[in-house]
């Protein structure tokens, strides 16, 4: 026989499968294993895509397979890995390496991710008499069989519990007094939910209504929306769906935004369907993820739940996939491949004809336009959405907060309670200025200001780079500098004054890297009263019905970026944030502060006005021939030489436009900041025919990088970009 390999190596330039030729000791290899084979001088892994029982080769041409990894990727995966390289410009290599076990596809530790085997030790029968009998026995070996009355025992246990080492026991076993095998131990992910989970609920008439629809749509497939106000009973109704697919037979995979955020979702699977949900993410050690790997693979776990990675977890069968929070930019995956887990979602749903269900209170356009929508319009405690306040920022205000502002954190002081502020900028100040001659301080790598933190640093945000705060301008020696702008820092260094003594905590990535999004979260739920200042994290899934005031500050800050996405996001960011506001009896209200008190996502956010927001969106959508009506594809070029980066962006240009549909559009090149010492162009694709334009683009680059003439420049495609 023959196996088809594609090896696991990054070069653009390799293109396989290659023929291997199985020898007698690996009849058993199939689609899915994973191989090492010579590869001209080298040994490489390659993941077999097919067999043959011939080749184009003659049979004396072709080379054996060294080894056969333990691996058995499901042949579907397989495809879908390969599709994911192809449709995101990447490589089939990297395209594969998403759905391989954790371990294998990585470099030199791939054999350390193996099954945690352990010695059971049980007593015979024998052994059990001897310890009533006459048999002679020393002190460990009674202590043994005295542990294992009980029951069996791992050889660690008895170790540790009686003293006794392998000698020992294999002294007993010899003797016939106990019994010994290998048994694997499955390494579980630990627990980490925060907030209150309320058990054994009973569907409200929207959430049955829901559940119907999709548990009708079980084994025939289709796609829904499922729109949601926050608080308005979404997760329940994935469960009580994914409990419909399990009593079907079928498997179920619930992708949910970044782990460290969303806790409480993964526990309440875990609570519900205990041993049968498997978790997979990048936070869990390597054996606990390779161990959940394998659970749901031999069909041991039926519902697996993760982050982005986890739409390609082996689940066989798959009758539903939920994308719970389908707005959250995290389902793009930033490194190569770029691909985007909802569409690989609905790739997969297709594939296994599995219902796809996907919820929000702030869907994607897209979603709202292409998805079959149900609708769960109000909260299950029946309290109304708080009201939202549009605060101007233009009139005179000194300081970051509005008086009104202040008014409301003043009435919280006094009278208790829980407030949750957003401001979508970390450090203390957004950058510093010289009062006398404007100068402004700026990245030496990057071509952006650098941002004042609290311990007195000068922060890149983008590189890392770290100076001291200056004493004097550089430029003129003024000593009067300002520090313009306000983040994290600053907003909790004020309100902790202000508030005193009334607790202020802080959570954004800085912090995160100190104490843990866990840490942070859980003492704010566990505390009295307090007020939670942080960056978009604040505004996320998280459950604290004492909150009854939220407040965002700068909310057009992502309505000044360049970007189609700008007004989704400011939407989004309004409206989940408001969400978290009066969820318990106390009620709640909501500020939001801007210098935009006119922009659509705003003034439709305060409405709480999902469905006018989304139609007008639409429609300036299709005005703009912007997703979902055309598709974007994106080529950007970096490099240290900005002559080498323009001049690989209009080779990339020319290759581009020869081969695009005519009728799509081509634009740029257009300079990106320069990001880490890096020049940087792009090149936008706007298609209708997405599987064209992806080719066209796919071949050009394949084409520019084959040659010499691009060294030292690096290249990514980012297919939907974010
Ligand atoms: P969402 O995912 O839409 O934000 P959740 O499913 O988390 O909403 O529900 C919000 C809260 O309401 C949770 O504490 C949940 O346990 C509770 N809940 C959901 N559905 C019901 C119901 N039918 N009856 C009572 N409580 C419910
Ligand atoms: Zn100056
Ligand atoms: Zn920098």
């Amino acid at each position: 026989m023959i196996a088809k390999v594609e090896p696991l190596l990054t070069t653009r330039s390799v293109s396989g499968p290659f023929d291997y030729l199985l020898p007698e000791s690996m009849q058993e290899v199939t689609v899915g294993s994973v191989l090492v084979v010579p590869f001209g001088r080298r040994r490489v892994r390659g993941v077999v895509v097919g067999i043959a029982e011939r080749s184009e080769l003659p049979a004396d041409r072709l080379a054996e397979p060294l080894e056969a990894l333990e691996a058995g990727v499901p042949p579907e995966l397989v495809e879908l890995g390969r599709w994911a390289g192809e449709e995101y410009c990447s490589t089939p290599a990297r395209g594969l390496g998403l759905v391989l076990p954790p371990g294998i596809g990585s470099g030199a530790d791939a054999r350390s991710v193996r099954p945690l085997v352990e010695l059971e030790v049980e007593a015979t029968p024998s052994g059990e008499a001897a310890l009533t009998g006459g048999e002679r026995l020393g002190v460990r070996q009674k202590a043994v069989l005295r542990a294992l009355l009980a029951g069996p025992r791992s050889a660690r246990e008895l170790a540790a519990s009686a003293g006794a080492d392998r000698a020992a026991i294999r002294r007993l076993e010899v003797r016939g007094l106990v019994h010994t095998r290998e048994v694997e131990r499955r390494r579980r992910p630990v627990s980490q939910g925060v907030g209150a989970v309320r058990e054994g609920v009973e569907l409200t008439p929207a959430q049955r209504s829901g559940v119907e629809t999709i548990t009708g749509a079980l084994g025939a497939g289709g796609s829904f929306l499922l729109h949601g106000v926050t608080g308005s009973g979404k997760t329940e109704v994935y469960l009580a769906a994914a409990a419909a697919a399990l009593e079907r037979g079928s498997g179920a995979i619930v992708l949910v935004p970044e782990i460290a955020l969303t806790p409480q979702t993964m526990d309440r699977f875990r609570r519900r369907f205990g041993e049968t949900v498997a978790l997979l993410h990048s936070r869990m050690p390597a054996g606990a993820r390779y161990d959940e790997w394998r659970r749901l693979r031999s069909g041991e776990a039926r519902i697996c739940v993760g982050p982005r990675s986890a739409a390609f977890a082996p689940v066989d069968e798959l009758g539903l996939i939920v994308i719970d929070e389908e707005h959250d930019s995290s389902y793009k995956q930033e490194g190569d491949p770029r691909y985007d887990a909802r569409e690989v979602a609905r790739r997969r749903a297709e594939q296994a004809g599995a219902v796809l269900v996907a919820g929000s209170a702030t869907p994607r356009p897209e979603s709202w336009h292409e998805l079959r929508r149900l609708e769960l319009p109000e909260r299950v405690d029946g309290r109304p959405l708080p009201p939202v306040e549009v605060v101007d920022m233009r009139e005179g205000v000194r300081g970051p907060l509005h008086p009104r502002t202040l008014e409301a954190f003043d009435e919280l002081a006094s009278t208790g309670g829980k407030a949750i502020l957003l401001i979508n900028r970390r450090g203390w100040s957004t950058h510093l200025a010289c009062r006398s001659c404007g100068h402004g301080w700026e990245c030496p790598n990057c071509d952006v200001s650098l941002i004042l933190h609290r311990d007195g640093g000068l922060r890149c945000h983008h590189c890392g780079h770290l100076e001291p705060r200056p004493e004097r301008c550089s430029e003129c020696g003024s000593v009067t500098i300002a520090r313009v702008g306000a983040g994290t820092q600053r907003i909790e260094a004020e309100l902790t004054e202000l508030l005193a003594p009334l607790e202020v905590f802080r959570l954004d990535s800085d912090r995160v890297a100190t104490s843990g999004h866990g840490e942070v979260l859980r003492r704010f739920d566990q505390a009295d009263s307090g007020v939670l200042v942080g960056t978009q994290m604040v505004a996320k899934g998280h459950d604290f019905p004492e909150v009854t005031l939220g407040v965002v500050l700068d909310a057009d800050g992502t309505l000044r970026l360049p970007d189609f996405r700008s007004e989704e996001r400011a939407f989004a960011l309004i409206t989940q944030l408001a969400g978290r506001s009066g969820r318990g009896p106390a009620g709640g209200r909501v500020l939001v502060q801007t210098l935009a008190t006119g922009a659509p996502s705003i003034r439709r956010a305060a409405k709480h006005d999902a469905s006018g927001f989304l139609a007008e969106e639409l429609e300036r959508r299709r005005a703009l021939n912007y997703p979902p009506f055309s598709h974007l594809i994106e080529v950007a070029v970096a490099s240290p030489d900005e002559a080498r980066a323009e001049e690989a962006v209009a080779r990339l240009r020319d290759l581009v436009a020869e081969r695009l549909p005519s009728g799509d559009e081509l634009l740029g090149p257009a300079p990106l900041f320069r990001r880490r010492g890096k020049y940087r162009r792009r090149l936008v694709v706007k298609s209708e025919r997405r599987p064209a334009a992806v080719e066209a683009v796919r071949e050009a680059v394949d084409t520019a990088v084959s040659g010499r003439a691009l060294r030292d420049v690096a290249v990514s495609v980012d297919v939907d970009p974010q």
